[in-house]
């Protein structure tokens, strides 16, 4: 009998424990044998043992260096910050603060790289039919570094930090990845006619790496045009490459254009580890009644099984989840349909 993988699971908060309860029922179907090291990480987590992000979730992805993860909330208006001490990966270090559990995690794991594929399903409704986007997400700086504070009571600020080599990081990746997909069509999303410093930083790092890249077309775009052009014909696009908070904004008015939050999937890569979670965040909203749409979560354990290899197991569900979603006599209501989170997942193992 061949060994179990270990994968770290965090079910996270909100509508997280449903979606990925579905996708690991959906992982180990398709028969991929996986060891499960489920690890509490967020606002529930906090509750239960005072801590949002403990030791234990750090040691446990060093070990396994993978992690399906459910979204984890982090409360609005109010002070929040995340502090992460020394763990295995980092013993010796100061503690560190962060302003949330997900930007901690791809901080400390260095997941210089947020991975987020947009496709249109042919039987989901939406205005469009052949979008087919690859959004590359620098991961690690931006205005997500949190740093923000008070002038006085009535000015705050915030720093928006861009560096060479983390945009070059960056660049090199998704122009690595675009050429050995056979993409052809780059285009690097900035505002550089305001911000002169920071995103013309940006823009000139990662044209400067681009360029070693003949074979790929590759154009610059001002974020609020690229935006517009986007929802007017997104299938003039073909890979993007932004800034942490344009690739955070964008990444949902993609999800937008093929049906949804509940169909976008994503993956935090690093040189070690790598976290897979979908674009969606805990909706409140929906939380705890089964009728979350796990297909982002199912698609992005896909892309961690494509990760290491279960290219046939990702392929047999992706295939089972189409079959599903043309089917529609078991969808979330957001696909237009009448059923629970439950029942689409049992349809899909049914299909595989
Ligand atoms: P957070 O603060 O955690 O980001 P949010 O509610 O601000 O939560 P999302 O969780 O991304 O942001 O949700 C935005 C909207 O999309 C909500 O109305 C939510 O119900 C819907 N949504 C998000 N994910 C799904 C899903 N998997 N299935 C169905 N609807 C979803």
């Amino acid at each position: 009998m061949s060994e179990k993988r270990h994968i770290t699971l965090i079910p996270g908060d909100g509508i997280g424990p449903e979606v990925t309860a579905a996708a690991c029922a959906i992982v180990e179907a398709a028969g991929v044998a996986v060891q499960w090291d489920v690890q509490p990480a967020g606002l529930a987590a906090q509750q239960a043992s005072g801590q949002a992000l403990g030791p234990a979730v750090f040691d446990s992805i060093g070990r396994t260096g993978l992690a399906l993860k459910g979204p984890t909330g982090t409360p609005f208006g109010t002070p929040y910050r995340i502090e992460v001490g020394p763990h295995a990966m980092n013993p010796v270090a100061q503690p560190r603060v962060y302003p949330s559990v997900a930007i901690a995690l791809r901080k400390e794991f260095d997941l210089f790289m947020n991975l987020r594929p947009v496709r249109s399903f042919p039987s989901v409704p939406s205005r469009y039919q052949d979008v087919d986007l690859l959004i590359f997400r620098e991961n690690s700086e931006d205005l997500y570094l949190g740093r923000e504070r008070m002038i006085d009571t009535d000015t705050a600020e915030a720093v928006k930090v861009i560096t060479r080599g983390a945009t070059e990081r960056a660049a090199r990746y998704a122009c690595d990845l675009m050429t050995k997909l056979g993409r052809r069509k780059l285009a690097i999303a900035h505002k550089s006619n305001v911000l002169k410093l920071t995103d013309g930083l940006f823009l000139r790092s990662a044209q400067a790496i681009a360029a070693q890249y003949p074979q790929l077309e590759v154009r610059d775009r001002v974020i609020d045009a690229l935006c517009m052009e986007l929802v007017l014909a997104p299938e003039r696009y073909d890979g993007l490459l932004l800034a942490n908070l344009y690739g955070d904004i964008v990444s949902d008015l993609c999800a937008g254009l093929v049906g949804g939050l509940g169909l976008a999937p994503g993956a935090n890569i690093g040189e070690r580890c790598a976290i897979f979670e979908a674009v969606h965040g805990t909706a409140p909203d929906i939380a705890g009644r089964d009728i979350a749409n796990p297909t982002a979560m199912i698609l992005s354990a896909v892309m961690l099984l494509r990760h290491v290899g279960e290219l046939d197991a990702a392929q047999r569900i992706e295939a089972a989840l189409t079959t599903v979603l043309a089917r529609r006599d078991r969808l979330t209501p957001d696909l237009g349909g009448s059923g629970g989170t439950r029942a689409m997942a049992a349809a899909i193992i049914e299909a595989l």
